[in-house]
């Protein structure tokens, strides 16, 4: 190979509008871009740039601009899409997984996982952090789709479809966390469902395996009104922001919905280094309730603390 082909640019975008997404939100009109030969952004700029790339991409009338990353989702969970409308969250549930035992198989999650990433990236959302069962496929359809896949293994009351009881999904896990795969998925993930499908015991057995591989926990909280009797039912009248305290699982975690949040809540969440991901169409749907965001006293602490937004 010689040395002009080596360095030959992959691709030139031109006539684009160009959302940088830097410190002072530049926004170019009429923009190029070209992504070099090692396939970094090499240049950016207004109007025209001279380039080797022979594919070149007339983007008028388009935007250009970094990725989405969609914060919470169940990607396989596609298949079933239509399952059931106009319902809570609890009877959703009750529908969805038995069906999801009834039918998921490795095959099955590959396909619904594509479905998924296909509409992902035709949105413009190139990572996605995934809670599902069976997490070698959506890795396997990150390879194949190149959309970047968080996930790990994902843990609740039923043994699922794979099928595997609570200590038998313990030990797949511990071996599932210790190989190493492929850079665009991670195994860096321990996804306990809820405070609400889990009993104590298992809540921390999950966070001792999470810090023994130094992952991180994606797991649902304070989604639904119902939720939250669940859990003080289930937990001794407890939040379940106060049950993922408890149980060494809110450090660093990521929290899907977070809708019904008191301060207390917030002021754990911050002093955890917690993220919530706010799902407002999933909330809207089903009519799960609007996100409390604090007083405007915790969300300056937390911003004092962090310098970055409370919710993302
Ligand atoms: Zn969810």
């Amino acid at each position: 190979m010689n040395n002009k082909s080596t360095n030959q640019d992959r691709v030139a975008i031109i006539n684009a509008q160009i959302v940088t997404v830097d410190k002072q939100g530049s926004v170019i009109e009429d923009g190029s871009l070209v992504v070099g030969a090692d396939g970094a952004i090499r240049e950016i700029a207004s109007g025209k740039i001279s380039h080797t790339a022979s594919e070149v991409i007339d983007a008028r009338g388009a935007i250009v601009m970094p990725g989405l990353i969609n914060t919470h989702t169940h990607l396989g969970m596609t298949l079933f899409r239509g399952l059931g409308d106009d319902m809570s969250l609890e009877d959703f549930l009750a529908r969805l997984m038995p069906a999801e035992i009834k039918v998921l198989n490795h095959e099955a999650v590959r396909a619904g996982t594509e479905i998924a990433a296909l509409e992902s990236l035709l949105g413009g959302i190139t990572t996605s952090l995934d809670m599902y069962y069976l997490p070698d496929a959506a890795l396997e359809v990150a390879k194949s789709s190149r959309m970047r896949i968080q996930t790990g293994p994902n843990f609740l009351e039923s043994d699922g479809p794979e099928p595997l009881k609570f200590n038998d999904r313990l030990a797949w896990a511990t071996k599932w966390l210790e190989v190493p795969r492929d850079s665009l998925g991670s195994t860096g993930w321990v996804a306990p469902h809820s405070t609400y499908l889990l009993n104590e015991d298992q809540l921390r057995t999950l966070a001792a395996l999470a810090a023994k591989y130094e992952a991180r926990i994606h797991v649902h909280a304070a989604e639904t009104v119902g939720e939250m009797q669940l859990v003080a039912k289930r937990h001794g009248g407890r939040t379940p922001i106060q049950v993922l305290a408890d149980t060494n699982l809110l450090r660093r975690s990521v929290l899907a919905h977070g809708v019904h949040l008191n301060d207390d809540d917030i002021a754990l969440i911050a002093s955890n280094s917690a993220t919530v991901v706010h799902c407002p169409a999933s909330n809207y749907k089903l009519a799960s309730g609007t996100a409390n965001f604090g007083s405007a006293t915790s969300r300056r602490e937390y911003r004092a603390r962090h310098r970055r937004p409370c919710f993302r």
